[in-house]
């Protein structure tokens, strides 16, 4: 699915945020990264798998550890 080369981290790699975004909606908040990964402006992610990636902003990293 990724064109590049070196090719992105895969859908199930744990920096798969730092695949290319190939297609951005900001209008409608995400984008698409050429692993096939969407990612929503929340921080919020879509797997191809249809597993879904709750939100995990770091300030609400921090809040809930305080
Ligand atoms: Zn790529």
């Amino acid at each position: 699915m990724c064109p590049h080369s070196p090719s992105c981290p895969s859908p199930d790699a744990k920096d798969r945020e730092a695949a290319r975004t190939i297609a951005a909606h900001p209008e409608q908040g995400w984008s698409l990264l050429c692993n096939g990964v969407v990612l929503f402006e929340d921080t919020g992610e879509l797997l191809p798998d249809g597993v879904a990636i709750a939100p995990h902003r770091p300030t609400d990293l921090a809040s809930s550890a305080a």
